[in-house]
């Protein structure tokens, strides 16, 4: 289940405590309808692509130092 605040546009997947937004704190929490979730889904996928980039590793950033212009 997916919930979204009216107030500040939260979209959060727990259930709110006590009908409040965990954001703001409002009262205006309703259910995300269709096109929310495909906003949110499309949100994380976008996160998840970035956790998933691996730093470079030592020797790769070795390989770009120039040397040239540290003389
Ligand atoms: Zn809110």
């Amino acid at each position: 289940m997916l919930y979204i605040c009216t107030s500040c546009k939260y979209l959060f997947e727990k259930a709110p405590e006590a009908g409040r937004c965990p954001d703001c704190g409002r009262f205006a929490v309703r259910e995300a309808n269709e096109e929310e979730k495909a906003e949110y889904e499309a949100r994380k996928k976008i996160a998840d692509d970035w956790f998933d980039q691996k730093p470079p590793s030592y020797a790769e950033i070795l390989s770009q130092i120039k040397y040239d212009s540290l003389a």
